[in-house]
């Protein structure tokens, strides 16, 4: 995965949480073949849908995103054009769809679906004519890497969209932030931008980072401003055992203590869940955070 910052983030990244989520670092990985523990591409049953939870399903719309982390799961992906799904491709994805009425629950990822907006707005119109599929995601982190993006004319289209479809079905947009360096004021003002041009529910995942988030001050600044412009945090998730990413692995027990503490002192909305995405393909799991231990028993 090459080095990838836009405008925006390059202005940034003379914050060290910024830079280092971004920049590549002296002395970080080169060894290895990228791997997918998560076991992804065994699970992908049509070019681009990823079927490994049983109701729900995942789509890469594309590989691009508009600046690359160097802690994506997908490192091995990201930047490749050759993920951007094709003409005709959309529709064998729906196709599938309709012989698996069991997925009532779809996610648009990638990559960022609105760095293609056009082959997202096609894939939205096919999933709004069908009945199995009940609710829709998309996530997207433009908002964070290239808030003025989001005005171009053809993203315009895909909120307009967006407005459209969750009239009938709920809509999700999904957010990834890890830092509260990121919400700036545009960001912020982009954000705010999508939820009102799209009516749809804003929730955002973070990961934890060693050396950018992994600290108690920084993750409680973080949801609660999250918490406090509308968006609700969904998922905190201990960083992938994915090759590439081992300098961003931080320690499982530091981390549950953050949040435990997290749990006690955030409004119950503004934490988000745990979680450790299993190797081999075994999926999220919360982490236990081992509270039913610590609770004063009630017989003394
Ligand atoms: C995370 C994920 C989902 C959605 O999982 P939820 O826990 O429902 O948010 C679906 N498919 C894949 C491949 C995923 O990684
Ligand atoms: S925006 Fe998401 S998909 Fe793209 S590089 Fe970052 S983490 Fe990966």
């Amino acid at each position: 995965m090459k080095e990838k910052l836009t405008p925006y983030l390059r202005k940034l990244s003379r914050l060290e949480s910024i830079q280092k989520q971004y920049v590549v670092q002296e002395g970080a990985y080169t060894g290895r073949e990228y791997n997918d523990p998560l076991m992804e591409d065994s699970h992908e049953v049509v070019k681009g849908l990823i079927h490994k939870y049983r109701n729900r399903a995942l789509i890469k719309v594309n590989y691009l995103c508009a600046a690359h982390c160097r802690f994506c799961t997908r490192i091995r992906q990201i930047g490749n054009p050759a993920g951007t799904l094709k003409e005709g491709e959309p529709e064998l994805i729906i196709q599938y769809l309709q012989e698996h009425p069991e997925i009532e629950d779809v996610i648009l990822s990638g990559g960022d679906p609105l760095l293609s907006p056009a082959v997202t707005s096609r894939l939205l119109e096919l999933l709004l004519q069908l009945d199995s599929v009940k609710v829709i995601r998309i996530g997207t982190r433009l908002a964070l890497q290239s808030p003025a993006s989001l005005q171009a004319q053809s993203i315009q289209s895909t909120l307009n969209l967006i407005a459209e479809v969750r009239k009938q079905k709920p809509f999700y947009l999904l957010l990834h932030v890890e830092h509260p360096d990121e919400l700036t004021e545009e960001a912020v003002e982009a954000i705010k931008m999508m939820q009102q041009r799209t009516g749809a529910i804003l929730l955002s995942q973070t990961v934890f980072l060693e050396g950018i988030n992994i600290d108690f001050d920084i993750l409680y600044r973080l949801f609660r401003s999250l918490y406090f412009i509308g968006v609700t945090p969904y998922y905190l998730y201990h960083c992938d055992k994915v090759a590439g990413l081992e300098n961003f692995e931080g320690d499982m027990e530091k981390e549950i203590a953050i949040v435990r503490r997290l749990r006690s002192e955030l409004s119950g909305i503004a934490c988000p869940l745990f979680i450790v995405d299993i190797e081999n393909g075994y999926g999220k799991l919360p982490v236990d955070l081992g509270l039913m231990c610590t609770a004063p028993s009630s017989s003394g």
